[in-house]
């Protein structure tokens, strides 16, 4: 899913960077359990971020953005595991796209309909089960025609995108905040009955909770599709998530999505609603100004991540929760699997 930028000071700007990194987040000393981003850096020699002069710095920040999230993920959640993405840069001040990323995606072979199309990231993550093993588990892209700040430390001016925030917003696309419903309602393989979705599909619903895919037979429900999909703002109209932690939340309210009344491929019902003021300066939003964005989940951010799967941290897990990576590998190997990358 991409985010895309706004003219500057188009939104309300958190001013979170002194207090972020003067409240002891550090690299190196992450005493909890923890994400490991690790990078294919696959720009041509000389380009993006291989390139001679700013590769370097270019891919420091992508791994120091990899350890941030790693930390402000793991204060909130549990889980933990190494995560290998295809690093691409482009290189296009023109272009409306600041970044994008996606998880692989798995479908067990012979799999009936459900929302069973699983995020080979999340999945790792949740159960310790690497459906790719021999793959990169996902794909970011970041445009360097832009101005961002690569300095984690740094104020980020009014003329520049924070790129940690930004890589943040990815890094949760590519763990599984994301839609693969697609513009006319079928699923990935074009099927509008008995589909495979994904598990973040199974929360969308109308402002009246009708679910935009039916939960017994895996049909799309035309009727709410079609109309919410492109609804416009809520809380009056659009596509909303219910899931029940992000609804808890959200003071027992739907959480609205991103549902312009023009589609928006790549961005509509992936992202909290950008056009509802009460969501301003939450990291979900499809689109960001300059100045400094959210480095942090808000309330309703961590719900939808919960309801996604991942595990609510109580207490500092043990180091020995790095073992629980390993459950369940081996079991997947009989079945056949389809993949698919989505990188919009
Ligand atoms: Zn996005």
């Amino acid at each position: 899913m991409s985010i895309q930028p706004k003219s500057r000071h188009t939104l309300a700007r958190a001013l979170l960077t002194g207090g972020l990194l003067a409240s002891g987040l550090s690299f190196g000393s992450v005493a909890h359990a923890a994400i490991s981003f690790q990078f294919n850096f696959l720009d041509g020699a000389g380009t993006g971020f291989n390139d001679a002069t700013t590769g370097a710095a270019r891919q420091s920040a992508l791994n120091n953005a990899a350890s941030l999230f790693s930390t402000m993920f793991g204060s909130h959640f549990s889980n933990s595991g190494t995560v290998v993405l295809d690093a691409t840069a482009t290189d296009d001040p023109l272009n409306g796209n600041l970044a994008s990323a996606g998880s692989q995606l798995s479908l067990a072979g012979g799999a009936p309909a459900g929302f069973n199309l699983q995020g080979v990231i999340s999945t790792k993550l949740q159960t310790g089960v690497d459906l790719n093993s021999v793959s990169a588990d996902g794909a970011v892209n970041f445009n360097f025609g832009k101005n961002w700040q690569l300095d984690a430390n740094a104020p980020v001016s009014g003329a520049q995108f924070d790129f940690y925030g930004v890589a943040f917003h990815e890094f949760s696309h590519a763990l599984g905040f994301s839609s693969l419903v697609q513009q006319n309602g079928t699923d990935l393989f074009g099927s509008s009955t008995a589909g495979h979705w994904g598990i973040y599909d199974q929360f969308l619903v109308d402002k009246n909770s009708n679910a935009a895919v039916n939960h017994s037979t895996f049909d799309i429900n035309a009727g709410v599709w079609n109309t919410a999909s492109i609804g416009g703002a809520s809380p009056a109209a659009g596509m909303f998530f219910n899931g029940a932690h992000a609804v808890a939340a959200n003071g027992n309210q739907l959480v609205g999505l991103y549902s312009p009344t023009t589609w928006n491929g790549g961005s509509s019902i992936s992202h909290i609603d950008t056009d509802n003021p009460a969501y301003a300066s939450t990291m979900m939003l499809h689109s960001v100004g300059t100045g400094n964005g959210a480095r942090n989940y808000s309330a309703i951010e961590i719900g939808v991540m919960q309801d996604l799967g991942y595990t609510v941290a109580a207490v500092v897990p043990e180091p020995a929760s790095f073992a629980l990576m390993f459950t369940g590998l081996g079991v997947i190997g009989c079945l056949r699997r389809r993949t698919l990358t989505t990188t919009a």
